[in-house]
């Protein structure tokens, strides 16, 4: 989206943000996401890229730092981490595989390669 173009509609009515806001730092140095929050900016290098034609919108982050900081916050405190789609270990110990969509786990297990069903 930086280079002008949508990834969603391919418009070229793409905008940036001159306002650095959106990005803060609370007392432990953890980042957090916060329109109206009092305090000082963390970084200057956030920005938001907004397509007027669909709404679609992205922003960026670029600040090894900060960036440094949100990999390392307690997970799910203020940032959680995305688990892509993928078969994985099964979390109730019931089979091998259960496969995570991305989101939530599903009802799709899979034994020695035999896929079958049962919700979790
Ligand atoms: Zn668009």
């Amino acid at each position: 989206m930086n280079s002008g173009r949508c990834p969603k509609c391919s418009s070229t009515e793409v905008y940036r943000s001159q306002h650095p806001g959106g990005i803060w730092n609370d007392e432990a140095r953890l980042l957090k996401v916060w329109t109206d929050a009092p305090g000082p900016a963390l970084t200057e290098d956030w920005h938001t890229c907004v397509c007027t034609a669909c709404g679609y919108c992205e922003f960026y982050l670029n600040d090894a730092a900060a960036l440094q900081d949100i990999a390392g916050a307690p997970p799910g405190r203020l940032w959680s981490k995305i688990i892509p789609a993928a078969w994985l270990a099964d979390p109730s110990g019931r089979h091998e595989l259960r496969y995570w969509d991305g989101s939530r786990w599903t009802s799709s297990v899979s034994d020695g390669g035999e896929q079958t069903e049962d919700p979790l």
